[in-house]
């Protein structure tokens, strides 16, 4: 069965915008899957601990026939090619990849929850997703993805002009 997957990525490390599209790059290349679209890059505030460079966020959609657990996979071995390395939560990082959705599915096992827990307070998430997303993105448990949007405090969440290419 195929399944829409969105992902976000994130880096601030090793020159984001290379990051953001390698990631993409390897995204598309992923066994079972279609890369569909993928989002313009968005510049972000870093919410870690102490000074650190600001973030470029995208999000991707998937189509995939991959289960959510090698679907997790996949991303964290895209993450470690990349050079991440698991350090103090929140720290900086050179790729980042989450799994926002799958599907309608709602998935919460020791090492997945889904959808991410923290995917509605995040702007660099929401925006991206609801330019890929049709209006009537609706997430499991009901809440559309433009009154997502509209519950966001106001934040200085910047779309950038450079597309990534998606091939
Ligand atoms: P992070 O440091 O933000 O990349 O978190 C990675 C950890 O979060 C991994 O141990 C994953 O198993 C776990 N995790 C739980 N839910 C998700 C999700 N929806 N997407 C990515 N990682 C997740």
């Amino acid at each position: 069965m195929i399944t829409p997957a969105f992902v976000a990525i994130g880096s601030n490390l090793g020159e984001p915008p290379r990051q953001l599209q390698r990631a993409v790059s390897a995204l598309a290349t992923l066994p079972a899957s279609a890369l569909q679209q993928v989002s313009s890059m968005y510049r972000s505030t870093a919410i870690g601990p102490g000074e650190q460079p600001d973030y470029l966020n995208a999000v991707a959609l998937l189509h995939t026939a991959l289960e959510p657990d090698a679907l997790l996979l996949a991303l964290q071995s895209i993450e470690h090619a990349q050079g991440r390395e698991r350090g103090e939560r929140w720290g900086p990082r050179t790729l980042d990849l989450d799994l926002l959705l799958y599907g309608q599915q709602e998935i919460h096992s020791s090492h997945l929850t889904v959808p991410h827990p923290r995917m509605h307070e995040r702007d660099f998430v929401l925006y991206p997703l609801r330019e890929i997303s049709n209006t009537s993105l609706v997430l499991p448990g009901g809440k559309d993805i433009d009154y997502l949007l509209e519950q966001l405090p106001p934040g200085e969440l910047e779309k950038l002009p450079d597309p990534l290419r998606v091939q």
